[in-house]
């Protein structure tokens, strides 16, 4: 009896869910839409952001059959909008998630043989041709947000134009949320250009007179001005990251308890690609009656996600966005004004069920004169080692004379190309060596997968990938409550004893298995515990990679050496000499420092590597190392001489030219 109220509970929630389906703007051009895949092999689509693209069109395709074909691959430049649309689209069709809907991002597969529909990351496609590459498990591969042109989308265009001749039965759909379609279609040969009408409702704009010296106090003040004078409809706030968001969250709570009870409660909903699952799904749900609901959200929000019944837009003007410098190898994430087209999406989140308002905290007059008309597509201004090993891997050779949508710059890829030779994974001839097999399998950036094939020789692969499973994880392993800075001062600056400088993650990691994964231990030591369950799971994974290639998971821990060279094997490029106080980059001789957290710090070894550097208020090195500076030359014959590692600076580049031939 239970059993049968339960049931027709599920049903009619299932029914509920449809009646949803059939209100979204591309449901009535289903069958349209159906047709034109039908008949053209690629096909680009537009529709505005909440149309209903991305949950929509694979579950139409596996409603029309193709999923008897092969698997619908859905692609999205983001882990956390992957994530929510899959969980979103297992609760529409009524299943259970990592069934027939799954994610795939890197290190979280939640698939299984079931899986029909797979949402992934555009890097994990990319992956996806290394072991399969004619795709032939897939009927239809849907590159969504192909607007934000993410390096990786970008390279998914070559890759799937090349196999659509071999693969008559692959349907190729190009998604975007911007009317520019022109460029994907032309691209194609051209393809056609379906476009789902939006439903558009007016949003009033307003610009701020003169430009606001501090723009995070001033999306926290506007926030709170909507909140107490304007009719109800809820606040999303773009900001540029995870620090700003909390900084803004922590504001807001603390200037809204001084309300008192006449004004309305203010619900705070953060959103950004570190925050646990858990609370990212918060953004989805209903604002409690009389209250209103504010979302302190990065760029996500901008086209990957559709919040419901957003009202208010506030747009400082600004992101943070990935720079490179291919001359030094430089990489940088910095807060960079957005482009017009960027603060065009941003407005019109506020108008999707009503009339909406953008408060845009610029003047007019910068938006006019100082925004770029569109972002600069990511290729363009990154690091491309990481891509080309994958091309080399897939036999693409000729890179410079690759078609791609927008080509890199000449002086990125020969960076790339050199680094990779430097690495060993490249021969002098550009061709892929064993060692560069090798380094493909790892999902991980170029240096850090020599370093786990390296570790071979050092017999400590052990230790390394654990390690590397910590970089991976990036910043956040410590944290430091307020109450309590000198105690988590000195918990940290425990595992640093011993000179092994930052890469004593392994010392965390290590302690943390002896005392067999204690959440307690982690308290005592101000360790997120999520993190280190992360680590965890990324070690595994890099275990089983170790098998497949055939490297022996052996143990060295007593032999510090050892591991150091094993680290400086990866990461020997990024070598610095003490100098002045501070530091000297080896190579491109630049001014660096020890980040003041690090255990390194007060140590000051003569000479270091870095695992990368960051620029905040100076040029700071993350995680570095100490070493000996004779194991550059042992280790990197070909990349240094004595006469570097003595005192003069380094004369001997690698020079361009000499690699001119590994691009011809
Ligand atoms: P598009 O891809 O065209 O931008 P989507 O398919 O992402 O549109 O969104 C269609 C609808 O599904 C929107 O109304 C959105 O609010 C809803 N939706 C999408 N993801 C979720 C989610 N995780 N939870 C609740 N609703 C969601
Ligand atoms: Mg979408």
């Amino acid at each position: 009896m239970g059993d049968l109220v339960e049931k027709s509970k599920a049903k009619s929630a299932l029914e509920a869910v449809l009646e949803e389906r059939k209100k979204l703007p591309i449901y009535p051009y289903r069958d349209e839409l159906l047709k034109a895949i039908d008949e053209h092999q690629v096909l680009i689509i537009v529709g505005e952001t909440g149309s209903g693209k991305t949950t929509q069109i694979p579950q139409y395709l596996h409603e029309a059959g193709y999923t008897k074909r092969g698997l619908i691959a859905c692609t999205q430049p983001r882990r956390v909008a992957t994530m929510s649309v899959a969980a979103r689209v297992s609760q529409e069709m009524g299943v259970k998630l990592g069934h027939e809907v799954g994610y795939s991002i890197r290190f979280e597969d939640c698939t299984s043989d079931k899986t029909i529909v797979k949402y992934m990351t555009d890097g994990m496609l990319m992956r996806e041709f290394l072991g399969e590459p004619d795709l032939a498990s897939y009927s239809v591969v849907m590159l969504d947000e192909a607007h934000e042109r993410t390096l990786s989308t970008d390279i998914l265009f070559g890759l799937v134009k090349d196999i659509a001749p071999f693969r008559p039965d692959l349907k190729l759909l190009i998604s975007s949320a911007t009317l520019d379609a022109e460029k994907f279609s032309d691209y194609f040969d051209p393809a056609p250009i379906f476009k789902i009408p939006g439903r558009r409702n007016p949003v009033e704009i307003n610009f701020t007179k003169a430009p606001e010296a501090d723009y995070l106090d001033a999306a926290i003040v506007t926030a709170l001005q909507i909140h107490v004078t304007q009719p109800p409809g809820d606040i999303l706030v773009f900001l540029t990251g995870q620090e700003e968001i909390e900084t803004a969250e922590e504001i807001l709570k603390h200037r809204t308890r001084g309300l008192g009870t006449k004004i309305a409660e203010l619900m705070i909903c953060p959103i950004y690609a570190n925050l646990p699952s858990e609370l990212q799904a918060k953004i989805f749900e209903p604002t409690p009656e009389g209250a209103r609901k504010v979302v302190l959200a990065t760029n996500i929000a901008e086209t990957s996600l559709t919040i419901d019944r957003i009202k208010y837009v506030i747009d400082p003007g600004f992101c943070k966005m990935k720079s490179y410098n291919p001359r030094t190898g430089m990489e940088s994430l910095l807060i960079t004004p957005i482009s017009k087209a960027s603060a065009m999406q941003r407005a019109c989140r506020s108008g999707r069920t009503g009339p909406g308002k953008c408060f845009r905290l610029y003047p007019a007059y910068n938006f006019q004169s100082d925004l770029d008309d569109n972002t600069i597509p990511e290729i363009q201004r990154t690091n491309l080692t990481n891509v080309v090993l994958m091309l080399k891997s897939l036999g693409i050779n000729d890179l410079l004379h690759s078609d791609f949508m927008d080509p890199p710059p000449a002086e990125a890829l020969l960076k790339a190309l050199e680094l990779l030779f430097a690495l060993g994974a490249l021969n002098k001839l550009g061709e892929l060596t064993k060692v560069g097999r090798l380094m493909a399998e790892f999902p991980l950036d170029p240096m850090l997968s020599k370093m786990i094939v390296a570790s071979e020789n050092y017999t400590c692969s052990d230790e390394i990938i654990s390690i590397a499973a910590m970089l991976s994880i990036g910043n956040s392993i410590f944290y430091c409550p307020k109450d309590k800075q000198v105690h988590a001062d000195n918990a940290r600056l425990n595992f640093h004893s011993g000179n092994v400088g930052d890469h004593a993650l392994m010392k965390v990691y290590n302690s943390w298995k002896e005392i067999n994964y204690s959440t307690q231990w982690c308290y005592e030591n101000c360790i997120h515990i999520r993190s280190m369950k992360r680590a965890t799971d990324i070690r595994d994974q890099l275990a089983g990679l170790l098998e497949r290639v055939e490297i022996k998971l052996t143990s060295n821990s007593s032999d510090l050496d050892a591991i150091k060279k094993s680290i400086t094997s990866g990461f020997f490029p990024q070598s610095a000499r003490s100098q002045n106080g501070s530091y000297r980059t080896v190579k491109h001789p630049q001014t660096v420092h020890i980040h003041p957290s690090s255990g390194l710090a007060h140590v000051h070894p003569r000479w270091v590597i870095y695992h990368e550097l960051v620029l905040t208020t100076k040029e700071y090195m993350r995680q570095a190392t100490e070493l000996s500076p004779d194991w550059l030359v042992e280790i990197a014959p070909h990349y240094y001489q004595l006469k570097d590692v003595e005192d003069s600076v380094s004369k001997k580049t690698l020079r361009g030219l000499e690699f001119y031939f590994l691009l011809h």
